[in-house]
């Protein structure tokens, strides 16, 4: 069965908000979608009840995801609730304040550490600061005691708002790779259930995990490749895998452990991929020696930059492991901590020279490189070659992760 992370307080009255419970209990192992238990469906949120499991509005099947929206935020608007058609919902001294209306003159419609909020109207979603969510939209603070704003979503729904932002259905209208784009994002939500549950969700809704933008972004090609692999996962020995996916690999994966330091026996890497299409496939830029100083400065005294080496390069030829030699000292650069110090859009680099100064400062970094991201897993521009190849979604899975399997509806 399902549980609920952090049981939530509902808005009792004006005057007493209730605290119905603060868990913080695991959730059990994801299962494929196929052997989720159907939640039961309950009735709508309701307020003056003391004690008791709060009531939530539930699917009638599949699991469910909680995405971050907000953390550490000062305020945001919620419209479209049950307890008010606008209010404005405010962190202070560890309390979640809502109000009625945009601003401070507005009623107080509840104090508390938790509340749950959802539409008034079944047939219209919930608003945070003008973008519509389907779900419900949890505002609380974590055990963390960070305020956050959490949506809990079907999953399916949850990819609805996701599978667009991750590739573009009017930009790349090859429905095979959006369906492999949709089971990878579907597999890296299963993945990531029950993982974050201290601070009260399952997956970001940015680049930290997938960008995921509610309602807003939907899409009838998507919504075909979601409806088409309705519940499909990738699996290896029967588990989700860690599906991590990059925009453009360049030619040629890297595997998990280069970039990220961790075997995964699917993540080998080294699998060669035609991504011409991709306007990142070859790039060329220019850093600035004293960006790159400065970062590193932050870390540890550095000084002026000198010299660039490479130590290792993965299996994708990226370079996935740097010294820097400065005036006061040294610095190893490892993986994507490469391209985030340089600025560079991926570490697959085939040419790099410097220019310095009077006294030898390297104070600018040519670079002529390949590739957007980490470059690990399925590349997206390149599913998107194989699918104009005649490549179903399952081959093109196939193609970037190794002896995988897919579970689900297929
Ligand atoms: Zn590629």
């Amino acid at each position: 069965m399902r549980r609920r992370s952090l049981l939530l307080f509902l808005v009792a009255s004006l005057l007493l908000p209730i605290l119905v419970s603060c868990g913080g209990k695991k959730r059990p192992p994801p299962l494929p979608p196929s052997s989720q238990p159907s939640p039961k469906k309950t009735g709508r949120p309701v307020s003056k009840k003391p004690s008791g499991p709060p009531l939530k509005p539930r699917a009638e099947e599949g699991p469910r995801i909680r995405l971050l929206l907000r953390e550490n935020f000062s305020s945001f608007t919620v419209r479209g609730s049950t307890l008010a058609p606008l209010l404005t919902a405010r962190a202070k001294n560890g309390k979640i304040i809502l109000r009625k209306s945009e601003d401070e003159s507005g009623e107080i419609l509840g104090t508390g550490t938790g509340f749950s909020l959802v539409s008034a109207d079944p047939s219209k979603l919930l608003v945070l600061d003008g973008s519509p969510y389907r779900g419900t939209i949890e505002i609380f603070v974590n055990p963390l005691s960070a305020p956050v704003a959490v949506n809990e979503v079907d999953l399916e729904e949850y990819l609805r708002g996701t599978v667009p932002n991750e590739l573009h259905p009017s930009r790349f209208q090859q429905i095979e790779a959006l369906k492999a784009q949709t089971v990878a994002a579907r597999t890296f939500a299963f993945y990531h259930l029950g993982l974050n549950v201290k601070r009260g969700f399952d997956v970001y809704a940015d680049e930290r995990s997938q960008v995921y933008s509610g309602a807003k972004v939907e899409h009838p090609l998507s919504d075909q490749a979601i409806a088409e692999t309705s519940g499909v996962i990738v699996t290896y020995d029967g588990k989700p895998i860690l599906s991590v996916y990059s925009s453009t690999c360049g030619g040629k994966t890297e595997s998990y452990a280069g970039m990220f330091r961790r075997d995964l026996p699917y993540l080998k890497g080294g699998v060669e991929c035609s991504d011409e299409i991709s306007p990142f496939h070859s790039w060329e830029a220019n850093c600035a020696g004293s960006k790159i100083e400065s970062a590193l400065n932050r870390r540890a005294a550095f000084g002026h930059l000198r010299k660039i080496e490479t130590l290792k390069r993965g299996v994708s030829g990226r370079i996935i492991e740097m010294k820097l030699t400065g005036t006061k000292g040294e610095a190893v650069l490892r993986g994507n901590e490469i391209r985030y110090t340089f600025g560079i859009r991926s570490t697959l680099i085939e040419h790099l020279d410097t220019g310095k100064d009077r006294d030898g400062n390297i104070t600018e970094i040519r670079v002529k490189g390949k590739g957007w991201g980490h470059g690990v897993g399925l590349c997206q521009f390149g599913a998107v070659h194989l699918a104009t190849k005649g490549f179903d979604y399952e081959r093109i899975l196939r193609h970037y992760y190794h002896d995988i399997d897919l579970k689900g509806n297929h």
